[in-house]
């Protein structure tokens, strides 16, 4: 029988070989990556300074031992090329692999802004342990780092790279930080918490281009000031990885579109996490896919299980004010109510029928169990 494949060893695809496994200890089971295929949390990544661990204290376990745990083939390094549906074949550089079920669990890629300049190999992202190691090599020795993005990855990473030791600035054209997350008032309380740790903001305009300056960079802003630094990190958002679906033929939005059951226009291939657009919606954390994880495997041995998200909301790393959030649709009709003293702020979104539809908490209200919990109750499924 030819194996269930699953392409990505992210936690999307290890998570759904470890639910698969629960419920079937003997179908043939391969899993391919074109990373090493060490086991990692990836929202550690923007922790590493503050815990005092490179990538490889990052990582939580190794390609044999994954091995062992999963009874799979694993094969990394390896990039899968093309898709050949009617065959049910991978290309895999030069080989052809035949699969009976197919999952894709490709991730997402960093969006990379077009920027001019000669300091372009200056500008780095992390999105996965290799671009981490790679970072930290970088910046070794350095000073100052530059972020372009004030949203969640780079608030994160301000606060840990700030924490390590850096000085930090971060740039943000929309004028405040975590825009698309927070109220107004809940992005003050963040950027005043940054702002004592000493990172320096630049709201309102873009980076045009980077330019090399000595051994360092100058980070030019579309108003014409240059901000000189060591190095630069881009965190200005993800796209899923689509190619390799929409090369095959398979349908696409802003992700690979799949239904409740996760399965994609073709019967025989599934997807799940950052890479997979669930009935309309793109959720780029950790909670979807592990839902996703838990029904896909029932699915795939036999049980139709469709996913279902409940309110999820999301912690944003940053300690020098913690931030819980339940994102509010853009558009939505509604209102904030918000209470807030200093840093910390209880914001709470409602519909003009008065139903809760998000909240965002900063500072002693995030830390609040029991606040967080009260307010997730009011909140009406994702799907439900
Ligand atoms: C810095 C950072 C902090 C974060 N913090 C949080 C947080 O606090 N909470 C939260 O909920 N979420 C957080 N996230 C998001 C969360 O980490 C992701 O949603 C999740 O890790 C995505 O997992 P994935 O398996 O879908 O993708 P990935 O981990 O990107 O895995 C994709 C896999 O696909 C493989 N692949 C792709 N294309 C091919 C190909 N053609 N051939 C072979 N292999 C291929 C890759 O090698 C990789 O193994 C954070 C993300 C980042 C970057």
């Amino acid at each position: 029988m030819n194996p269930l494949v699953i392409i990505g060893t992210g936690l999307a695809g290890y998570n759904l070989a470890r639910e698969f496994r629960k419920l079937d200890a003997e179908r043939p089971l391969l899993l391919l990556t074109s990373d090493d295929g060490r086991n990692y949390s990836k929202p550690m990544l923007s922790t590493g300074y503050s815990k005092g661990k490179d990538a490889d204290g990052l990582a939580m376990s190794g390609v044999e031992q994954m091995r062992e745990q999963l009874k799979a083939e694993i094969r990394t390094g390896v990039q899968v090329n093309a898709i050949d549906r009617a065959g049910k074949t991978l290309q895999v550089e030069g080989e052809t692999i035949a699969y009976s079920t197919l999952v894709l669990a490709l991730g997402a890629d960093v969006f990379r802004p077009d920027l001019g300049g000669d300091g372009i190999e200056h500008v780095l992202s992390i999105n996965d342990l290799g671009d981490y190691a790679a970072f930290r090599a970088a910046a070794a020795g350095k000073k100052k780092i530059i972020i372009i993005g004030g949203g969640l990855i780079g608030c994160e990473f301000a606060n840990d790279l700030s924490t390590g030791g850096y000085q930090v600035d971060v740039v943000e054209p929309v004028g405040r930080v975590l825009p698309s997350l927070l109220p107004e008032r809940g992005s003050e309380a963040v950027a005043n918490g940054l702002s004592a740790l000493g990172v320096k903001f630049h709201f309102g305009h873009s980076v045009k281009g980077v330019w090399e300056k000595g051994e360092g960079v100058e980070v030019e802003l579309s108003n014409g000031e240059r901000i000189g630094g060591d190095l630069v990190l881009s965190a200005i958002g993800l796209r899923p990885r689509t190619g390799l679906a929409l090369n095959a033929g398979l349908e696409v939005g802003r992700g690979i579109k799949v239904d409740r059951f996760l399965r994609t226009s073709d019967e025989n291939i599934y997807a799940l996490g950052d890479a997979a657009e669930v009935e309309g919606k793109v959720l780029l954390y950790v909670l979807p896919l592990m839902a996703a994880a838990r029904a896909l495997a029932k699915t795939l041995t036999g049980e139709a299980t469709a996913v279902q998200y409940p309110a999820m909301p999301v912690q944003v790393k940053t300690p020098a004010c913690p931030v819980v959030v339940s994102p509010v649709v853009p558009g939505t009709p509604g209102e904030w109510e918000i209470e807030a003293d200093g840093n910390d702020v209880k914001a709470v979104f409602r519909n003009p029928q008065g139903q809760v539809l998000g909240f965002a908490l900063t500072g002693a209200p995030a830390g609040s169990g029991a606040t967080k919990m009260e307010l997730t109750r009011l909140l009406p499924p994702i799907l439900a």
